[in-house]
């Protein structure tokens, strides 16, 4: 699409401004323009494309910027009504997108092909890094006011997809992590509130990503919801020929575990203990994987998971007292705020999470401390600090044998963070569309 932006017309000034703001060629730009002034607000011949559409989407930041000061219309519409915002999306140009924002470019028009928003085009491309700024555009604008933060994370398109629809559909686990975590609905139907359609699940059986799957199901998706033509995603898969997702898909496989998003606490945590949180129920989830998937051909092994093997061997080397007094398996990484006791992520989660919630016997009484009893005001990543003495663990073991970290200890288990934050990266960069597309299944 970047390359059909170039525009033959039968002018040649015309022609070269267009092609000066495809190829960010700021001088040719102001010449041409020095020779005809009008031509600022001309649009290409086929496209209908304004100058400002082709520099956002070739990523000419320079150009952008040097067209905003002249006030060009910033949400100038080509022939199929989309906005200079919608191609910087569509094409993944970062600074672009965050240089119309900040000007102050619309996020809530339509475009005439698919009814899509600059949102959709996001997601549906796979381009985290946009999605994100786009989103928290919204949470600070007049659309926040308006129209509603939530409605607009769950805009529908002409056919009634989600940004959460595209992204699982086009295989784009890190966007449906990011859409989820501002609210997208994971159970919203193609179809509109209480009419049958695809769900987000659906989708991604659709298009075989093991990754969209394993995010939606941790969310709460329900493996049972059918689709316009009866099916549940379990078929979908089946019919798609994705055979390790069709197993994660058959609802008579163990139930995975539930992100436990309605506690109020769990919504309150600081990042840090959340990424921890979060990597722990993955790492769970995946242990049940390996039972559902044992049979098929699907190996478990993953970058992830040799990740963490390496985090265990230099754990192991660390004393007991920071063992976590409910598993001695695991280090201790999240401390229970007011009363300060830990225990590793492992435990917290099995304390905090549930299976899937039956709506007739959810319980909604809050966890509490499992050594005091005390209510869980926050959940805060446990400071691995060298005086320990301050902090009243649990047991009388650690009590006896309390060795302080040492700093190559403490950074290693933070490894974990780390390596979590490099596999999200994944697909933040410029990474063609082709190329997510084409990788095979994990
Ligand atoms: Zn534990
Ligand atoms: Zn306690």
């Amino acid at each position: 699409m970047g390359q059909g932006m170039s525009c033959a017309s039968p002018n040649n000034h015309e022609n070269g401004i267009f092609k000066a703001a495809q190829m960010g060629d700021l001088d040719a730009l102001k010449s041409e323009l020095e020779d005809d002034p009008s031509l600022l607000h001309e649009f290409s011949l086929y496209d209908r494309n304004s100058l400002l559409h082709v520099a956002a989407s070739n990523g000419q930041i320079e150009v952008v910027s040097w067209l905003l000061e002249r006030s060009v219309n910033l949400d100038a519409l080509n022939r199929h009504k989309q906005t200079p915002l919608m191609m910087a999306a569509i094409h993944g140009k970062i600074s672009c997108v965050e240089k119309l924002l900040h000007a102050g470019a619309n996020i809530l028009m339509f475009d005439s092909l698919r009814g899509r928003t600059c949102l959709h085009y996001a997601a549906y491309y796979g381009h985290s890094d946009c999605l994100k700024l786009i989103i928290s555009t919204a949470r600070t604008s007049h659309v926040a006011i308006s129209w509603g933060f939530a409605r607009f994370v769950n805009i529908r398109d002409g056919k009634g997809a989600t940004p959460l629809h595209l992204a699982a559909r086009q295989r784009r686990p890190e966007c449906v992590h990011i859409l989820l975590d501002c609210g997208a609905l994971v159970c919203a139907s193609t179809g509109g509130y209480g009419y049958p359609g695809s769900t987000p699940l659906h989708l991604a059986a659709r298009g075989g990503s093991l990754d969209c799957i394993r995010e939606l199901l941790a969310w709460g998706a329900d493996r049972l919801q059918r689709d316009e033509s009866g099916r549940i995603p379990y078929l979908v898969a089946l019919k798609h020929k994705h055979g390790t997702c069709a197993a994660l898909l058959n609802p008579s496989s163990a139930e995975p575990l539930v992100w436990p998003s309605p506690l109020k606490f769990i919504s309150d945590l600081n990042p840090e203990a959340k990424v921890l949180l979060e990597r722990a129920l993955m790492e769970a989830n995946r242990e049940r994987e390996k039972t559902i998937l044992k049979g098929t051909d699907y190996s478990v092994s993953s970058p992830s998971h040799s990740d963490s093997g390496e985090i265990d061997d230099s754990l192991s080397e660390t004393s007991e007292s920071e063992l976590c007094c409910i598993c001695f398996d695991q280090v201790c990484t999240i401390e229970v705020q007011d009363c300060g006791h830990r225990m590793c992520a492992h435990c917290t989660l099995a304390l905090c999470c549930h299976n899937k919630p039956n709506p007739t016997t959810a319980s909604v009484n809050p966890p509490v401390c499992p050594f005091c009893r005390s209510n869980i005001a926050r959940l805060v990543v446990a400071k691995l600090s060298i005086e320990t003495d301050d902090i009243d663990l649990c047991s009388s073991k650690s009590r006896k044998s309390r060795r302080s970290w040492n700093l190559s200890e403490g950074s290693s288990s933070f490894k974990g963070l780390s390596a979590f934050g490099k596999m999200s990266a994944r697909g933040s960069g410029r990474i063609s569309a082709d190329e997510l597309i084409d990788k095979p299944n994990e």
